[in-house]
């Protein structure tokens, strides 16, 4: 058997791990809380209005831009609102949400059935389906799931990334043991529809039941299962790329560009759903974990539920919290339990409140250069970034970075590396695009003083012609010349009379 391993990256403990693979299935709440702003692709446009009564699994608002997505009824009642709500954005901004009380009946609505068989169906078939059940990138990136289908077309691979890469997160381990046969199928789906000859699904080395659990559904010679190692950040795309295909994807390029197509576990069962069962996007497995937690457990919930809902049944004490969403090392940390669970929403950590340590000088100790899976040297970047010299922070590969931490924790003077790194990109953006601006400003009013200047050139040029052109006429209208030769002649006379 091949040993996949990577280059970088670090070995953090799980400290609050879910200890039984049980799926608590949370019974459809009351009221759902479903905004419109989506991870990518912006937000989405209401197809329904305040008094409505909606159906689960209705569409109930869509974006028809450049990344079409689906939103649907994850229960069935009426629509109670339109409105602005905490949204669980990395922005911490509220955004509008669509707010539904609940009818107590979850009655579905009736969605067309695409053909079982879905080998029959075109691929193109299969990439509409995906896109009209909501479907985005599960592991947390957002990405609408029918895009990257269509960017990758023709892909020699399929990789389906279910390693979970961060610590205490156990919502794909807890997939994989409960939906195996699912997961086979929604492969085979993902195959079909992106061409893929072969596909390989990379588990890490610690879910040795979930990798079981595949084994034994699988009956398809084209699908591989594989172990790698259990260190962090195995699951980053690239980096899992080069892991199982040594294959290096350089800076600004795309898996698809090599023949690779990448897909989170939890989306491929969300496609099984959609192809297979006719279902759109209404739910998912969430891990609630942390230090605050009596019981730390995996649900599945329905989209809008509420954190505070979820996050009771696992018991936290009563302790002040710091609430993360997300893992501990690129999750988002958010102010409370307000918000609800959406589509990437794949841990909430609840842990006791603490003080974070102090940050002190850099030691030049060099442990954070040890650690970038990508090869950055984050010590250099950390001058560049913190001087805010941005050309030599992108010399050094600045925007390679994925931010994933593992300089940050290693670091004995407690520098938060990753948060200078993601300001110092958002900051040579923003330059950019005023540098963009400006440039565009110049080039416009040289433009226009050129414009002016090229006027007055050739409006020159014409008077020149003109007179030229009058010349010569004159020169050769030999009359002319006469009458004119007479009436100087005429003068003359005149004069030599007064004399
Ligand atoms: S945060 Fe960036 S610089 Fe630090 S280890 Fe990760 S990729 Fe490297
Ligand atoms: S790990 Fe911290 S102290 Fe050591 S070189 Fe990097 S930034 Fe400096």
């Amino acid at each position: 058997m091949a040993s996949y391993t990577f280059k970088g990256g670090v070995h953090i403990p799980n400290l609050y791990l879910v200890k039984k693979p049980e799926v608590r299935q949370v019974a459809p709440p009351e009221q759902v809380v479903l905004p419109l702003q989506q991870r990518v692709g912006g937000k989405q446009k209401p197809c329904v209005k305040v008094g409505d009564k909606v159906l689960t699994g209705q569409v109930i608002a869509k974006t028809l831009g450049k990344y079409p997505t689906y939103m649907h009824a994850s229960i069935s009642g009426v629509v109670l609102a339109i409105e602005k709500h905490p949204i669980p954005h990395p922005s911490g901004i509220d955004g509008v949400c669509i707010v539904i009380d609940s009818d107590g009946r979850d009655k579905w609505i009736e969605i067309e059935k695409c053909d079982q068989d879905f080998l029959r169906c075109a691929p193109s078939k299969v990439i509409q389906r995906i896109r009209e059940a909501g479907i985005v990138g599960m592991g947390g990136a957002g990405f609408p799931t029918h895009i990257k289908i269509s960017n990758a077309q023709g892909a020699q691979t399929l990789i389906v990334n279910a390693t979970e890469c961060e610590p205490d997160i156990m919502c794909d381990d807890a997939l994989m043991q409960h939906y195996p046969r699912e997961i086979i199928r929604g492969v085979e789906v993902l195959m079909h529809g992106c061409g893929a000859r072969k596909a390989i699904i990379a588990i890490e080395n610690d879910k040795q039941e979930a990798f079981n659990s595949l084994l034994m559904y699988n009956f398809n010679e084209h699908i591989e299962i594989v172990q790698i190692p259990t260190k962090y950040t195995s699951g980053a795309e690239k980096i899992l790329i080069k892991t199982l295909l040594d294959i290096e994807i350089p800076s600004g390029e795309f898996a698809s560009d090599y023949g690779v197509l990448c897909q989170n576990v939890g989306t491929v069962k969300a496609i099984y759903d959609a192809v297979i069962d006719n279902k759109p996007l209404i739910s998912r497995i969430v891990t609630v974990t942390g230090s605050a937690v009596k019981e730390p457990r995996n649900y599945e919930a329905r989209l809008g539920t509420s954190f505070a809902s979820v996050v009771a049944q696992s018991k936290p004490n009563n302790n002040l919290h710091q609430i993360r969403m997300g893992g501990m090392m690129m999750g988002v940390d958010v102010p409370s339990v307000q918000y609800s669970i959406c589509k990437t929403t794949n841990c909430i950590f609840v842990n006791n409140a603490t003080l974070k340590p102090s940050t002190q000088s850099c030691i030049r100790c060099g442990q954070c250069n040890e650690v970038c899976p990508v090869g950055l040297l984050p010590q250099q970047l950390f001058w560049y970034a913190k001087s805010e010299n941005m050309d030599r922070a992108m010399d050094y590969n600045l925007r390679d970075c994925i931010e994933c931490r593992c300089c940050d924790i290693v670091c004995p003077s407690h520098i938060p590396l990753a948060q200078y790194f993601s300001f110092a990109k958002a900051l040579y953006y923003k330059q950019t695009k005023e540098k963009q601006k400006t440039d565009i400003a110049r080039e416009r009013f040289e433009f226009k003083e050129f414009r002016v200047e090229r006027n007055k050139t050739e409006r020159a040029e014409m008077m020149a012609r003109k007179k030229e052109e009058l010349k010569k006429k004159m020169a050769e209208d030999k009359t002319q010349k006469d009458k004119i030769a007479q009436a100087v002649a005429r003068v003359k006379n005149k004069g030599v009379l007064r004399k």
